[in-house]
């Protein structure tokens, strides 16, 4: 077993490595450096490693050590991958780990390298203890985009366990509820032509004028409908997204296409949502000459909903001293649940500065988070 380092070494070095996921091919890359980092330490500490890549993308892959063996234990869980980054809006390089105003600032610092480091350092604590169930870290590939790696775990089956933390940022607030997300592309064709004769062409901008008017009458037949859970918008909420049609004035356009993201609760059902979405756009479009082409932009993911009665939720909130809440955002895990683990979300960070230029990280979390950790670990790997 080899000397782990200290926690700001860790964070530093996840921070250096970078491992930005998107949708878009110029700013995606793989995530197995980060993978061999965290593999190189876990080993270290005595953990058993499996490094699984994606059969959809060979350059990223999850990470899960294990440490114990037999039925029940507890997963801590975090993704590798962060989000692109702008080059002009940060102070400071985002691949350098640096402190000011007792903050911690870097790519991920929040969502969620500093977690990842954290749960490492945590890790520690059990060299040398006799485990009664086995801690199991997950390290998971492409959560940003496609949640291909999550996706790839419950293919796989694995990890088993019975409880699962997942540290996005929550401001240290347990969280056991969140929406799911679907999104669409919605294509209008029509024909292009000189702009002199529009009876000659099919303008795909006209009819896409249709569809977007189709498409809010739904979005407030959709609000009627109440998702009964204390989310902060109580019922399924509809993103206009991203437009884009057609290159000149004076010509007719041949096409337009609407990027639409939709946001909904643990009773709703992504085929029926996305059918209703679809007929929606397509009873709507009448203009002559054009046709209508839904794509499926993400596959989507159902609502996450852990029971407020389970081992893992009375642990957080005893520890944390908050109820478990609701949140808008999505995470991976209705895919742990779905492995059969009691998941729930508490991170250090704060979801309100992830995704931003000067991503960040207070000093003072990371105690009260060593100390969760440290309880965790005591209360589902110990002393069970
Ligand atoms: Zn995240």
């Amino acid at each position: 077993m080899t000397c782990l380092p200290p926690l700001t070494d860790l964070l530093r070095q996840l921070i250096a490595t970078p491992s930005v996921s998107s949708d878009h091919p110029r700013h995606d890359m793989g995530n197995l450096p980060v993978v061999s980092l965290m593999a190189n330490w876990l080993e270290g500490l005595g953990f058993s490693c499996e490094v699984l890549p994606l059969a959809s993308h060979p350059e990223k892959a999850n990470l899960i050590a294990t440490l114990g063996s037999g039925p029940g234990g507890l997963v801590l869980a975090g993704h590798t991958d962060t989000v692109p980054y702008d080059d002009s809006g940060w102070d400071a390089d985002p691949f350098t780990l640096s402190e000011r105003d007792q903050q911690w600032y870097g790519l991920g610092v929040c969502d969620m390298k500093g977690f990842l480091a954290l749960a490492v350092e945590a890790a520690s604590l059990c060299r040398g203890e006799r485990l009664q169930a086995p801690l199991i870290l997950l390290a998971t590939a492409d959560e940003e985009s496609g949640m291909d790696g999550a996706r790839a775990l419950v293919e796989a089956g694995k990890p088993k366990a019975r409880h699962a933390v997942i540290g996005e940022p929550t401001n240290l607030r347990p969280v056991r509820l969140h929406k799911g997300i679907l999104m669409d592309s919605l294509h209008v064709h029509g024909h292009a032509g000189h702009s002199s004769r529009p009876d000659l062409g099919a303008n795909a901008i006209r009819g896409m004028h249709q569809v977007l008017d189709a498409l809010l009458t739904h979005e407030a037949e959709l609000a009627q409908h109440r998702c009964g859970r204390g989310f902060a918008i109580d019922h399924p909420t509809m993103n206009l997204g991203c437009i884009e049609g057609g290159d000149s004035a004076n010509r007719i356009p041949a096409h337009c296409r609407l990027d639409v993201d939709m946001r909904f609760g643990p009773d709703d059902d992504i085929a029926t949502l996305r059918t209703g979405l679809r007929e929606a756009a397509h009873k709507g479009l009448t203009e002559a000459g054009c046709r209508l082409e839904p794509q499926t932009l993400f596959e989507g993911i159902p609502a996450f909903e852990t029971a407020a009665t389970t081992a893992i939720v009375e642990a957080c909130e005893a520890l944390t001293g908050h109820r478990a809440e609701a949140v808008d955002f999505a995470t991976e895990g209705p895919f742990l649940n779905q492995l059969g683990m009691d998941t729930v979300i508490l991170g250090p960070g704060d979801i309100a500065v992830a995704h931003q230029p000067n991503e960040s990280l207070p000093l003072d979390r990371i105690a009260p988070t060593q100390e969760l950790l440290r309880a965790l670990i005591q209360r589902f790997c110990l002393t069970t």
